[in-house]
């Protein structure tokens, strides 16, 4: 029995709520809190009379630390979610620990002005330092260990499925198939067709950012970084087929690098069409993917946010997407002596994600998860003090509750290798 706030009321959101109110014994009460307060109110309604979670809802602008705390100290909750933007991590972190209250969420820090000289200042020198150079990192985050702990409060970073579920997968292969792990290639294929020439699967600023950015992977204790699409490979995904997939920087990469030092390399792909590559090559060479403000008539327009206005909201493919996902972890080490070779993956149908919540398999294989990950901390099986990522958990617990809450999971254990 327990209060969760949610912020943000997008595609993931819906999802992540939906599944809270199937899990009403662990989610007896539920505020739903985001800059647009008709969305949450629109939720609300549509579960009225469906679920034994009783709902409320609330308006906030989450960028306001003043805001948050007012919000929180009023409704009391026993956890935040966080499911709004990672512009909005940071705030809400120091909200949490002004209140009193563990943190969750699925998408670690960026800032949303990547040209503030503050912010830059110590980009750069993460570059020099590091070695990559997406906008987004863990160190943000991470540097909130100690207050965490002091405070005896959780916060659980990237609870939804790249990064949440791959990481828990490795740390699943760890615990029940390796006595060593050497190499990791997390492969995220989305094999559905919206019928649109371009569109994203969620929010089009932050996957867009994420995308086009120079790729990067972790070999021997250090970062490499290649420019972005420039390795490809294809993958015979199964339940889904053969498909070009492209190397990325990705999130989880980071926390498995610091966390499994044992493991030699680790990579990240995502399956694109060519008509997305075209189209995004495209828009960035016009400027359009730019987070830099530009004057048009008198007005400031920041082009990647006027793009993501034009473009269709992701939360609205749900009844035209078919077609399925395939993401998992190709993971080789050593087992008693012998080398060995597994994919632990999931399958998701964006037809049968339609059906059950009215979402397509993106936010729904990122929603469940967030819902997976708070009802942890909640029960209190993953609460410990401190910042942590999926990976640092016994993952058992949430193997069994992606079976349960429709996300199942197939350990094949003699797949194709990734050269
Ligand atoms: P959406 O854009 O659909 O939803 C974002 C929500 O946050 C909207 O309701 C929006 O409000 C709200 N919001 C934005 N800014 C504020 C603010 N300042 N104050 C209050 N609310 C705000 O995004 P998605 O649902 O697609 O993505 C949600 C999160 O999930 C993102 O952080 C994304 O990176 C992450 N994600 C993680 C994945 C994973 O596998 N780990 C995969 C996919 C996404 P409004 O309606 O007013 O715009």
């Amino acid at each position: 029995m327990s209060k969760l706030l949610v912020i943000g009321c997008g595609g993931v959101a819906s999802v992540a709520i939906q599944k809270c109110c199937q899990n009403s014994e662990t989610f007896s009460e539920l505020v739903l809190a985001s800059r647009t307060k008709s969305k949450c109110d629109a939720l609300a309604q549509q579960l009225e009379g469906k679920t034994k979670t009783k709902i409320a809802t609330a308006q906030v602008d989450a960028d306001s630390v003043d805001e948050l705390v007012e919000l929180i100290r009023r409704v009391r909750p026993d956890a935040v979610l966080n499911v709004a933007l990672p512009y909005q991590d940071l705030t809400i972190m120091d909200a949490c620990l002004e209140c009193g209250v563990d943190y969750i969420d699925t998408a670690n820090y960026e800032p949303e002005d990547t040209d503030d000289p503050a912010w830059r200042a110590v980009y750069e020198k993460r570059i020099k330092e590091e070695g990559f150079s997406a906008y987004f990192d863990y160190s943000w985050q991470w540097a909130y260990q100690k207050k965490f702990e002091d405070a005896g409060l959780t916060a659980l970073l990237g609870t939804g499925f790249d990064p949440g579920v791959t990481s828990v997968f490795v740390s699943y292969a760890k615990k029940h198939y390796f006595d060593r792990i050497d190499t990791v290639d997390i492969l995220d294929c989305n094999g559905g067709d919206h019928g649109y020439a371009f569109a994203t699967n969620f929010n089009p600023e932050i996957n867009l950012r994420e995308v086009s950015a120079p790729g990067s992977y972790w070999e021997d204790g250090r970062w490499l970084e290649i420019p972005a699409m420039s390795v490809k490979r294809e993958y015979d995904f199964p339940e889904v087929g053969k498909k070009d997939m492209y190397l990325l920087h990705h999130e989880e990469i980071e926390a498995l690098g610091k966390h499994y030092p044992e493991i030699r390399r680790i990579r990240f792909f995502m399956t694109f069409g060519q008509s997305y590559l075209t189209h995004m090559n495209c828009l960035e060479n016009v400027g359009m993917l730019s987070t830099t403000p530009i004057d048009f008539n008198g007005q400031k327009i920041v082009p990647i946010q006027f793009l993501k206005a034009l473009l269709p909201d992701p939360a609205s493919l749900g009844p035209r997407t078919v077609g399925k996902t395939n993401i998992g972890c190709v993971i080789s080490g050593e087992k008693d002596g012998k080398r060995k070779t597994i994919f632990i993956y999931n399958v998701c149908d964006h037809q049968a994600c339609y059906r059950e919540l009215g979402s397509q398999a993106i936010s729904y294989t990122t929603g469940v998860p967030a819902m997976i990950g708070t009802a942890l901390v909640l029960n209190g099986v993953w609460k410990k003090p401190g910042v942590f990522t999926t990976d640092e958990f016994d993952p058992d617990p949430y193997m069994d509750m992606l079976n349960q809450y429709g996300l199942p999971w197939v350990v094949d254990e003699s797949p194709a290798v990734v050269d």
